[in-house]
């Protein structure tokens, strides 16, 4: 019996700043819609540059105190965030759900994950070391890492608290103080979360949370010379963008958590049943919009037909619908209209110019709400625009089969992006080369995409640079000082 989740009827629709919640300068708002119904949620207030300037501000009076903070300290206002977000959960997969269009199921995993992770980091606060060495008598050699001051977060809409979280929490415990504007579509879940950071008992001025368009609030934290440091969760075109601000201003260090267009490689030993999960999950998940998500689907010859057999019968146990009228859903809506007519002109560009083959799926799902049924093309040229470009929506292209294991590392390789990569096969020969070769941040062999928080997760190619999670993603939000020591 799968619980019953009650639609949730109030909303956090300020921006947080200093500890409070305030209206924007500007008094503008920002409409947020249910992707289920296309009905209107909520009014969000609109953060302007006023009000990233007065984040800021708020941002740098706190850092000495923060920063300053036995670190211990730190790691118990993280832990008291976690315990009150877990009191709070149910209410949370709710709003996520709602928001963003995610099954409950979906939102389920994200808010574990937050949680879980928020604890990894609290974790880490006492443990951020330097290291020393041996050097002449009376000389000490040794390195200190410090947080940078004001960091700025700049998040998506995909997993919307998950990717904020994940760059707050080690940006907190490492010491800065947070400037953070979530994506404008999916604001709901970070607001609520801001009533818990007041809770927890936060110093006023460490979270501040701004609300905004990209090319307001977001442009505003990009341009402002009081950041030394940004990181980016979104689109290889924005992260593009942000690299010239940080060019333009004072050459702030930049994380960028970019798009993906990631190879699935069966190989003809694969457990097929095996193989068709990580398939359809790895493509389907999130209704496709995953960076990592596994579009470009590389079948071998020997198996090419049995595994599209399969992939049939994970179409039969597809439930669409909206989370909160079709119990059990398990494909939702995507996350806006904008995202919506993005995907269908690809199918629509599948069909009519390239006249591709439509294995199942092509189309809207209802006459209300952003649904569109799980889509897969097959025997797709490589050159094809949708082999090429990241549609980040159920779309799933399975390209013409591979004969040689040269020939399909050099296809999977065939892309400017570079986050992720599948293999399905029982030899480990096979895995080592395939790693080895392919130029991709995350492997995920036999099994669909994971992220466990020690490891860490980010791009190689055009997919971005700089990690989050695990240690590694924990020091992007330090910067190194090495210090000779004559005594
Ligand atoms: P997006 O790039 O449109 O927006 C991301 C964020 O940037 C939003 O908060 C947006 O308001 C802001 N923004 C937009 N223009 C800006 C500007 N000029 N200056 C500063 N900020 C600006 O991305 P999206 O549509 O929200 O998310 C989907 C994209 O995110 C996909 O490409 C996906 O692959 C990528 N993504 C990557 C990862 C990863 O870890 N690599 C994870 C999730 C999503």
């Amino acid at each position: 019996m799968s619980k019953v989740y009650q639609k949730p009827t109030k909303f956090q629709t300020k921006l947080f700043i200093n500890g409070k919640f305030v209206d924007g300068a500007l008094k503008k708002t920002i409409p947020v819609i249910n992707p289920a119904t296309e009905e209107l949620i909520c009014e969000i207030a609109e953060a302007t540059e006023q009000d990233v300037e007065l984040a800021i501000d708020a941002a740098e009076a706190s850092f000495p105190i923060w920063s300053k903070l036995p670190q211990r300290d730190r790691t118990e206002y993280l832990l008291k965030l976690a315990s009150l977000l877990e009191a709070n959960k149910e209410e949370f997969i709710a709003l996520e759900s709602l928001d963003n269009g995610k099954p409950l199921e979906g939102a389920t995993f994200d808010i574990n994950d937050v949680i879980g992770h928020l604890r990894y980091y609290a974790g880490w606060a006492d443990k951020i070391t330097g290291k020393s060495f041996s050097s002449l008598d009376q000389q000490i050699f040794y390195t200190r890492r410090e947080p940078y001051g004001v960091v700025g977060l700049i998040s998506p809409w995909n997993f919307p608290l998950m990717m904020a979280e994940w760059k707050y929490a080690p940006a907190l415990a490492a010491g800065n103080c947070i400037v953070l504007k979530p994506s404008e579509v999916t604001p709901l879940t970070v607001l609520r979360l801001c009533e818990l950071v007041n809770e927890a008992g936060f110093p006023p001025g460490v979270f501040n949370v701004v609300p905004g368009y990209g090319h307001v609030a977001g442009v505003a934290i990009t341009h402002s010379k009081r950041i030394s440091k940004i990181s980016f969760t979104g689109s290889s075109f924005v992260g593009r963008k942000i690299l010239e601000a940080s060019s333009q201003t004072n050459l702030k260090k930049v994380v960028l958590e970019l798009g993906g267009k990631s190879p699935v490689v069966v190989f003809p030993d694969a457990d097929l049943d095996k193989a068709a999960e990580v398939a359809w999950y790895g493509c389907m998940f999130n209704m496709g919009q995953s960076c990592d998500a596994g579009t470009r689907l590389f079948v071998h010859e020997d198996v090419y037909d049995k595994l599209l057999q399969k992939l049939k019968e994970y179409e039969q146990n597809v439930v669409i619908g909206d989370s909160f009228e079709v119990q059990n859903s398990n494909h939702g809506p995507l996350v806006s209209k904008l995202q919506f007519d993005r995907v269908m002109s690809y199918i629509t560009h599948a069909k009519e110019v390239e006249k591709l083959q439509c294995f199942m799926g092509g189309e809207r799902w209802g006459n209300k709400g952003y649904f569109i049924k799980p889509t897969i093309f097959i025997n797709v040229d490589d050159n094809s625009k949708l082999a090429r470009e990241e549609i980040f929506g159920p779309v799933l292209v399975v390209l013409k089969p591979w004969k040689t294991f040269d020939e399909v590392i050099k296809r999977a390789n065939d892309t400017n992006y570079g986050l992720a990569a599948y293999a399905v096969t029982q030899n480990a020969g096979n895995v080592e080369k395939f790693v080895r070769e392919v130029k991709a941040g995350s492997f995920y062999i036999n099994q669909g995409a994971l992220s466990a928080h020690q490891m860490p997760f980010g791009g190689y190619k055009e997919s971005g640079f700089g990690k989050d999670n695990g240690e590694e993603g924990l020091l992007e939000y330090t910067q190194l000082k090495s210090v000779y020591y004559s005594l």
